[in-house]
């Protein structure tokens, strides 16, 4: 035992002979923004759904806040704020009444619930919809409603799966600026949330869990994916597809560490991230008369989530 908040020790979700979760380590380090990134079919919602007790694992041990939730769900879950899938709330209930009902069945006190309620309209930024039915809302309103019970209670952990999946762009956009703001502003919560989607990770997450086949492929601090060894690389896009020849001639440049043909671009390595050096470098190609028709610096965080599904194919 670690004593960090969630740690997960050889997890495993069998359905048939079908693996979903296939011995899965992974320690969610205290008071971070964890994304649990992998394409569909990674087993995020399996694991997820086992370490909230929605269904058993097959075998291993998932810790939560120190007690095993195949042992002990209800007390490990004590202190746990989740959202699984949009919940199905009552229709006829306002965001008021709903908080009290939930907050009644997590066996909180009536002025307890009362006095959390106006914080947490505010947090989800539903005070403006308190007293209106939930009948009424739009889907994006009713996940903030349910991640406003998941705050009841005063939960140091906050487990989701993709908490903006089915929204359309405005909803996805508040239930992210709700998110960053909880990130912000809170001093003892650590979040877990399942994602596949890296901009979401990137912008959301101070660390990411890579997952693909049910098992764990890395986990570090997002600036570590990011930048590596100082080698800064561009992709280059033509006018038509690169040849052999165009590759060959960026890579005679003094400066350039590689060039390689990616797909429909040319990838151009070079030392430091000086932005003198690439200025160059976007002179030299220009000069060059390739039908240059996009420079863009390569995106090293997609670049390793690709390489990391690819390896684990
Ligand atoms: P993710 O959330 O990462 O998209 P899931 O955890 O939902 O992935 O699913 C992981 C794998 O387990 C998928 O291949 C899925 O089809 C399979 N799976 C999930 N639930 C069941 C089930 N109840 N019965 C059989 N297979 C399942
Ligand atoms: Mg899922």
């Amino acid at each position: 035992m670690t004593g960090d908040p969630i740690e997960i020790v050889n997890l495993r979700k069998e359905y048939g002979k079908f693996v979903a979760v296939n011995d899965l380590n992974l320690t969610i380090k205290k008071n971070s923004f964890t994304g649990l990134l992998g394409p569909n079919g990674a087993g995020k919602s399996t694991t997820l759904k086992i370490l909230t007790h929605l269904i058993n694992a097959t075998s291993g041990q998932a810790y939560l806040n120190g007690i095993d939730v195949t042992v002990d769900p209800k007390s490990a879950l004590t202190g746990v704020g989740t959202v699984i899938e949009t919940p199905e709330f009552y229709p006829y209930l306002t965001p008021r009444e709903t908080f009290r009902y939930v907050g009644g069945l997590i066996g909180m006190r009536r002025e307890a619930i009362k006095s959390e309620t106006d914080e947490i309209l505010e947090k989800v930024k539903m005070t403006q919809w308190q007293d209106k039915r939930l009948g009424t809302f739009s889907k994006g309103m009713r996940q903030r409603i349910a991640l406003g019970q998941a705050l009841l209670n005063d939960p140091n952990i906050i487990i989701l799966d993709e908490p903006t999946s089915g929204l359309d762009p405005r909803g996805m956009a508040e239930i992210r600026e709700v998110l960053k703001n909880l990130r912000n502003d809170s001093r003892n919560l650590t979040i877990v949330m399942s994602s596949h989607i890296l901009p979401e990770v990137e912008d959301l997450c101070d660390r990411i869990a890579f997952i693909n086949h049910g098992t764990l492929l890395k986990d570090n601090e997002i600036g570590a994916f990011t930048n590596v060894d100082g080698i800064l690389t561009m992709m280059i896009k033509l006018n038509r597809v690169p040849t052999e020849a165009d590759v060959n001639r960026v890579s005679a440049l003094g400066y350039v560490i590689r060039a390689e043909r990616i797909g429909e671009e040319i990838a151009v390595s070079i030392k430091g991230t000086d932005m003198r050096i690439r200025s160059r470098l976007l002179e030299d190609i220009a000069s060059m008369r390739m039908g240059v028709i996009s420079f863009k610096e390569q995106d090293a965080l997609e670049e390793t989530y690709l390489d990391l599904i690819k390896e684990s194919r």
